[in-house]
């Protein structure tokens, strides 16, 4: 008899966008008159950048020719994509990362993920609340969490780290010492950042601890301020304890396109049950080895393309396109007296939802008297309930009237 993984049966329906996408229907459906704007979603607008069309449209016709045909390339990458990460990510922020510490991927959600094949079972594991989903639901399937707690919305087992108004959005060090800590900064869905100070104390608890940090900077390229860190590689130390996501998706549009790549330092220890040392680095590539066969050469043409002078100051003006939406957004909050936060280092504002309503309410209010959509903060952790995500990945104009109705609505 085929047996399951019953981990998966402890995990809750994910309902927050299929929730919001039946009310926008329903909505929709009763009022197919009215222009619903979306503020909610992840997903970027802008078209891919001119200089990594071009270098893609290049790459398609090498493979297209038997003298330039290139068939499996190599698991971690093509070197001229490393050498292009290394140089530009890493060397120009005084950075060394050698080329066999980075592994190309398809995707920082995969990565994310499939990290977690690295690690024992009984490690604990702490991630802040609200949370990027995907570091919580991939614990679940592999078994680090006991059940989910409908009263308390958590499930036993996991370490919380609240992010709030209360602590400006820092998650505290935890009493419990954690194995595992997810830190994403830029944060999904707050919008905001730790100062190097800051990170530099999660380094230092993770050493004392013998912890580990996954840390995801895939926002880094909306850093905006100076003592913001794009990488966790700019505290000393941290090669021995952490572990770096980034991805093109929101750097530069790949989100369809699909391309990211995953930091493993050679430095960094984990160990037996016996406190035998093993290199993470080895057990990364032995994993990527054995269930990845890398990624498109046309896609690592087009990721190397965006390091390019050309590429650089056209997916710098996106960027600074997505980032005036934000403004806007901001600025349009500020007229209607509403609290938020983020907005500066991140395409993600979070605001605080007004006269103590709850995220779902404040939802359905925006839905219907604004038909604006965004994300209810709950659907992010318990720590989310009271607040609400907008993003600036949207286009100029829906942006501008997306505020403009927000400010109509709200003004009390
Ligand atoms: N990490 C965070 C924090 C994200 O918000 C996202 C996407 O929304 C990802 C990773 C996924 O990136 P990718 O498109 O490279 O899988």
């Amino acid at each position: 008899m085929i047996k399951v993984n019953e981990n998966f049966l402890k995990m809750q329906d994910s309902y927050l966008f299929s929730t919001i996408a039946k009310k926008v229907a329903k909505y929709q459906k009763e009022n197919p008159d009215k222009k619903i704007i979306k503020l909610g979603i992840g997903d970027v607008t802008r078209p891919i950048v001119p200089k990594v069309l071009e270098q893609m449209h290049e790459a398609v016709d090498e493979v297209g020719k038997s003298e330039t045909f290139r068939g499996y390339g190599p698991e971690q990458g093509y070197e001229f994509l490393r050498e292009a990460i290394v140089k530009n990510d890493y060397e120009k922020r005084g950075i060394k990362i050698d080329l066999d510490e980075v592994f190309v991927s398809d995707g920082a959600k995969c990565d994310c993920g499939n990290i977690v094949d690295l690690f024992g079972t009984n490690n604990k594991v702490a991630i802040t609340d609200p949370v990027y989903p995907v570091y919580l639901d991939t614990n679940i399937m592999s078994g680090r969490t006991g059940k989910y707690d409908e009263k308390t919305g958590k499930y036993e087992g996991i370490i919380y780290l609240p992010c709030t108004a209360e602590n400006n959005f820092v998650p505290e060090l935890p009493k419990k010492v954690p194995d595992m800590i997810y830190l994403c900064f830029p944060n999904n869905p707050t919008g905001t950042v730790l100062k190097k100070e800051e990170l530099a104390k999660w380094v230092k608890y993770a050493k004392e601890n013998k912890s580990i940090i996954l840390f995801d900077s895939a926002y880094e390229a909306f850093i905006s301020e100076e003592d913001v860190p794009h990488s966790i590689y700019e505290i000393e130390g941290a090669k021995e304890v952490a572990i770096e996501f980034r991805s093109f998706s929101k750097t530069a549009g790949f989100t369809g396109i699909r391309c990211a790549y995953t930091v493993v330092p050679k430095e960094l220890k984990g160990y037996t049950e016996n406190g035998e040392e093993i290199s993470l680095n080895k057990l990364w590539n032995r994993r990527q080895c054995t269930k990845f066969n890398g990624v498109s050469y046309i896609t690592q043409k087009g990721a190397e393309a965006v390091y390019s002078e050309e590429g650089q100051k056209e997916i710098k003006e996106n960027i600074k396109y997505y980032m005036e939406n934000a403004k806007i957004i901001r600025e349009g909050l500020d007229e209607a007296g509403i609290k938020y936060y983020g907005g500066i280092n991140s395409p993600y504002v979070w605001l605080k939802v007004p006269n103590n309503m709850k995220s779902w309410d404040f939802f359905d209010l925006l839905l219907e008297k604004a038909n604006v959509v965004g994300t209810p903060g709950v659907g992010f952790g318990p720590s989310g309930e009271g607040y609400f995500r907008l993003t600036a990945f949207g286009n100029r104009e829906n942006t501008e009237e997306a505020m403009r109705r927000i400010k109509n609505t709200l003004q009390f």
